[in-house]
């Protein structure tokens, strides 16, 4: 389904947030306050991160999610729609606000989170349309049986990011082409994960990612050593790169170090979704290593 100037097509099913992100000289531990911080407001949600990647590393990407009826939601999907993404079948859920995440990042570039999911919770198996697209991406902030109605119905590559990490069914696991985990959620999925005829991409942070088949490693990629300042959404970016390099058929060595390369770049800019590279400045980096 690739058009005329080859551009991969990407169908995200997922969350879209407002992230309130407080910048602390250190990340508060249980009852503690910590205070001196700074506050920015930035768009998110896994889903509105991952289709802005998309976007910005060449695919021609559509959102399906759900916002409130709220001044959040415009300030939601701003940057989505100044990127041109497809967000027609993007509704405004009546009664419910948009998503918010309270996000508090160090001074080492640690984070916390909590998320308050308002619209996304909205978003049901029977209002989805799925446009026509080479892969569907998706991630565990909305509801889970939605996720399902879709995945047993897309006909091309499915790509699941098993994030937040919840329990999720064993025909969803095996109906995906690609699932992506940090090393966190690999540990709550345990073998389950590596049960599947999919690949599975497990992400190490600063020490890059690995990826399996049948619980077999296929391919390893070191991160790209970078002056990280903030790494949220950097599993998002990885996710998002991962997905664009499968469809693209890129061999899995190459697909690894471009999802390296983009995430560890997301990592240098604050915020999730101003951080996201484009094309051009992951293939620049990706020479520049040699
Ligand atoms: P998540 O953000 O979902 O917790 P990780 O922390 O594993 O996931 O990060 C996802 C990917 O982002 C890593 O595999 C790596 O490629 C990149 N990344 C994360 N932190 C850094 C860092 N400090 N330096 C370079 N790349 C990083």
């Amino acid at each position: 389904m690739s058009d005329s100037n080859h551009s991969v097509s990407i169908a995200v099913l997922g969350s879209v947030n407002l992230d309130i992100v407080a910048s602390v000289p250190r990340l508060p531990v249980p009852g503690e306050t910590v205070t001196g911080a700074d506050i920015r407001r930035y768009p998110g949600g896994k889903g509105a991160n991952q289709a802005l990647a998309a976007c910005r590393l060449g695919a021609r990407t559509a959102l399906i999610g759900s916002v409130g009826e709220d001044a959040e939601a415009g300030e939601a999907l701003a940057l989505l729609r100044a990127a041109g993404v497809d967000l027609s079948a993007c509704r405004a859920a009546h009664g419910f606000p948009t998503g918010i995440a309270l996000i508090a990042v160090s001074a080492a570039g640690e984070n916390q989170i909590v998320v308050a999911p308002g619209a996304n919770r909205a978003l049901a198996p029977d209002a989805l349309t799925l446009p026509p697209a080479d892969a569907l991406l998706a991630q565990l902030e909305i509801p889970i049986r939605t996720l399902e109605t879709a995945a047993a119905n897309f006909p091309g590559l499915i790509c699941l990011n098993l994030a937040p990490a919840m329990r999720v069914s064993r025909p969803l696991l095996h109906r995906a082409h690609l699932i992506v985990v940090n090393e966190t959620e690999a540990a709550f999925f345990g073998d389950a994960l590596h049960d599947g005829p999919g690949l599975v991409a497990v992400t190490f942070g600063a020490a890059g990612a690995r990826l399996y088949r049948g619980g077999e490693e296929l391919a390893a990629a070191a991160a790209p050593r970078v002056q990280a300042i903030d790494t949220t959404g950097a599993g998002d970016c990885f996710t998002a790169a991962l997905a664009v390099a499968m469809v693209e058929h890129q061999a899995l060595e190459d697909a690894l170090a471009f999802a390296c390369a983009a995430a560890a770049l997301a990592t240098t800019v604050r915020g999730a979704q101003p951080s996201l590279p484009d094309r051009g400045r992951v293939e620049a980096f990706l020479r520049k290593r040699g």
